[in-house]
């Protein structure tokens, strides 16, 4: 008869280490599956100043090392393997990897989202050579300088807002004259005097080697190109949450985003979500590591409460 986990934990960034610490030291019997490297979006973020605790020196691949280790310390297994296909009606919910077929009583979906990109020239050999996607994680480094926001949307608008307090000026790019954004958020933008705008353009390359020196734009009405001289540029061309293997499965927001209560239930008994995947404000590592920890212990409860029907199930199969 097949091994039934207590849970399986999808995808191994912040949110689904602490849901693997919290489960595994509770006694939970607990699988981690991971398809590529541990720590999703926060693996490629160099420095991390913004985790409480996390002041000298403290990078993000350092910070997911150690947060894998002290879920393996407790006793969190961890398996390489794609998932291509999850089961969740049952009570019994079955993930079919690459590999091999899992089954557990609860599932943690903590497979998160990444960046759109803008596609512009190269966009990703500048990444993290002033080519940022996260403006509450490195808008410190660009204090005193110049920097370009891309895109119209409240991600945008608002994290321009909050660059001010650190950059010498922001000019937010946007490829249509009418922004996407709330009308509170583009006043307020409007109102702040250290933010510059271009309208009707797009970015098309940008410039420089080892690190950013500035950006090719290109007007879409009359394709006039300009050269703008920013030592930062930062994109927001919106988020897309990783959940193909979700779609018609469970209840998801139009955007594709998971739809939890503040438990992290998902729409369907047993399964559970936590981090960036999850329909949410404010995505940072910390709120991905107390949503992991909030689903783990919502999966145990739930695990008591329904303990009598795995003992029917394990009788009938
Ligand atoms: P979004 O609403 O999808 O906006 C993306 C923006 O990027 C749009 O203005 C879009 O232009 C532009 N864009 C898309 N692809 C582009 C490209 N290749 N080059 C240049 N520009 C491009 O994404 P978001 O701002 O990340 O917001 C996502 C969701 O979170 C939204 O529902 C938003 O309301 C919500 N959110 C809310 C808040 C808040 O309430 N304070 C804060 C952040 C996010 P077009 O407009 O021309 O399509």
């Amino acid at each position: 008869m097949a091994h039934i986990y207590d849970t399986i934990i999808i995808g191994g960034g912040p949110a689904g280490l602490s849901a693997g610490l919290y489960a595994a030291r509770s006694k939970m019997d607990t699988l981690l599956i991971e398809k590529g490297k541990y720590g999703g979006q926060t693996a490629t973020t160099a420095e991390l100043e913004n985790y409480p605790g996390s002041m000298e020196e403290c990078t993000g691949p350092g910070l997911i090392e150690r947060m894998r280790k002290q879920a393996e310390e407790f006793g969190t297994e961890f398996v390489k393997d794609e998932i291509v296909e999850v089961e969740l009606e049952g009570n019994v919910k079955v993930v079919k990897g690459v590999k091999e077929t899992y089954y557990a009583k609860t599932i943690i979906i903590a497979t998160g989202a990444y960046p759109r990109l803008a596609g512009f020239e190269k966009e990703m050999e500048l990444r993290g050579r002033g080519v940022s996607y996260c403006a509450t994680c490195d808008a410190d480094f660009f204090t005193e300088l110049d920097v370009a926001v891309i895109g119209g949307g409240d991600s945008a608008l608002d994290e321009a807002i909050y660059l001010t307090k650190f950059a010498e000026s922001v000019t937010i790019i946007h490829r249509r004259d009418q922004f996407r954004a709330a009308k509170s958020i583009v006043e307020k933008a409007q109102a702040n005097p250290k933010i510059n705008f271009i309208y009707d353009s797009v970015v098309v390359e940008a410039k420089g080697d080892e690190i950013l020196e500035g950006l090719v734009l290109k007007n879409v009405k009359t394709g006039e190109l300009s050269d703008l001289t920013v030592d930062g540029c930062f994109v927001f061309v919106g988020y897309l949450p990783i959940t193909e293997l979700f779609k018609g499965k469970i209840e998801l927001t139009e955007r594709g985003d998971i739809i939890t209560d503040v438990e992290m239930r998902c729409s369907i008994p047993g399964v559970f979500a936590a981090g960036d995947v999850r329909d949410k404000s404010l995505r940072q590592v910390i709120t991905a590591a107390s949503d992991g920890a909030i689903a783990a212990t919502t999966a145990e409860k739930y695990i008591e409460a329904n303990e009598h029907l795995y003992a029917k199930e394990l009788v009938l199969s």
